[in-house]
């Protein structure tokens, strides 16, 4: 074989080598080479060139797949945000629990009440909240896609303080499947609520036990008089006077509620103006003098000229002074009651105290005086005439106006109780 020859048979196969080398391997490489990328998660993918030739169509396909793939995860991302916004912008706790019964998700609200829950994520309900009966709706919903709702109470350990959830527990089902693949438990704070309707319960009841022992005794006094009272004077007169005491008693009750009602209500904004206060007192006193002379009490006031003016609704400032010397004069057992007003301005607050020397209040119940229909002495109180309300209206009154009342008291010794009253009303306090 000649040289030629020789190198022919050398070279062609060399020449076929790198000819199907670069028509078919190479390319075919390059499409590859986008298949790993798009395998490992990377779906850019540099631009078709006559590099791909001629896998040109495969490779345009790779392209497509890659741009619905990225477009895919731009979705994902922005419905994961839209979902974290959703978590976080809601008042109600979420909790996400999977089908083996862990949980897997919850949001801010949730770690608000339960601060700890991040940690344990990945365990049950019921080993974290130690409640069977949630546990059961969980396992419920899972097995046979039923929907319920319950009531719990949970003791929160930090501030000590328990509060009420109503918890919906619902089924998360796929569209085309038929049994759950998660549960999502919806926890809604109820705690003011249903504080809230208890105080209300607790109202209408006293309200109606109020109501309920005058009208029984006039009810009585009616019967006695229509069994023969009438024609015996002395007890036509005893009974008309024990169903007029009723009736008015009746009268100061329902006035008094009127008064809660209106200032809890705000039907009624204040009525403000500039006005003596001391006067007022002055006024007040006067009104009381029969109930004074008839406690042989002594009533002095220590007013000083430059704290006599504020910006008040002058009609409600007098019915606390009213309240408070009434409450002195009734509930003060001393021999010579001595009460005593005082007041002073100290920056922008009037401070007025009302001082006797009466029975005084035991310590543990200052701090429930100011409460509807609080007394100490339930039956005495309430056959002196008063209506447990008293105190709970001055409480009102003061803090529509933005001020405040507090007591101080020894028992045997007398009461005193501190008013702070702002000069002039914030535009805020008086709506
Ligand atoms: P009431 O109509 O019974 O006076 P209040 O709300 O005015 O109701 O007062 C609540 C309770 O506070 C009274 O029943 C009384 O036990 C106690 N109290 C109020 N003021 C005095 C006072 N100056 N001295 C002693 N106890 C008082």
């Amino acid at each position: 074989m000649s040289a030629i020859e020789w190198f022919l048979l050398a070279a062609i196969p060399a020449l076929l080598a790198s000819s199907i080398y670069f028509r078919f391997v190479k390319p075919w490489r390059a499409v590859r080479r986008d298949l790993e990328k798009l395998a490992t998660g990377d779906h850019r993918l540099p631009p078709l060139t006559s590099d791909y030739a001629p896998y040109f169509e495969s490779a345009g396909h790779i392209r497509k797949i890659s741009s619905l793939l990225e477009q895919l995860d731009r979705q994902v991302v922005e419905e994961g945000l839209s979902l974290r916004a959703i978590l976080s912008g809601m008042r109600e706790g979420i909790l996400l629990v999977n089908r083996r019964m862990r949980t897997t998700l919850c949001n801010p609200a949730l770690e608000g009440v339960f601060p700890e829950i991040k940690k344990f994520l990945d365990r049950t309900v019921l080993e974290i909240f130690r409640r069977h009966e949630l546990q059961h709706a969980v396992e419920l919903a899972l097995r046979t896609g039923h929907t319920s709702d319950l009531e719990l109470l949970f003791d929160s350990g930090t501030t000590g303080q328990s509060r009420t959830f109503r918890i919906h527990v619902s089924a998360i089902t796929a569209e085309n499947e038929t049994s759950p693949r998660a549960v999502l438990l919806v926890f809604q704070d109820i705690t003011a609520m249903r504080s809230l309707e208890a105080v209300r319960r607790e109202f209408v009841a006293n309200v109606s036990h109020e109501f309920r022992t005058p009208l029984t005794i006039i009810n009585g006094y009616v019967e006695t008089l229509r069994d023969g009272a009438l024609a015996d004077p002395d007890m036509a007169e005893k009974s008309l006077d024990a169903i007029h005491r009723n009736v008015q008693r009746l009268a100061l009750l329902l006035e008094d509620l009127l008064a809660i009602s209106s200032l809890e209500n705000r039907a009624r904004p204040l009525d403000c103006a500039r006005a003596d206060l001391r006067e007022t007192a002055h006024r007040v006193m006067g009104h009381l003098a029969p109930k004074i002379e008839e406690r042989h009490a002594t009533v002095r006031i220590d007013w000083p000229d430059d704290a006599r003016f504020a910006e008040v609704d002058i009609r409600r400032i007098e019915q606390i002074f009213s309240n408070l010397l009434a409450n002195a004069l009734q509930h003060g057992e001393s021999e010579r009651l001595a009460i005593r007003i005082s007041a002073n301005q100290s920056g922008k607050d009037l401070h007025i105290a009302i001082e006797d020397n009466g029975a005084g209040i035991p310590l543990e119940a200052q701090a429930h005086i100011f409460e509807r229909f609080y007394r100490v002495d339930r039956h005495r109180a309430r056959d002196a005439g008063g209506t447990g309300l008293g105190l709970s209206i001055v409480k009102n009154i003061l803090l529509a106006h933005g001020g405040s009342i507090s007591v101080t008291s020894t028992p045997g010794e007398g009461s005193t109780f501190h008013i702070r009253l702002p000069v002039v009303q914030q535009k805020e306090s008086r709506e």
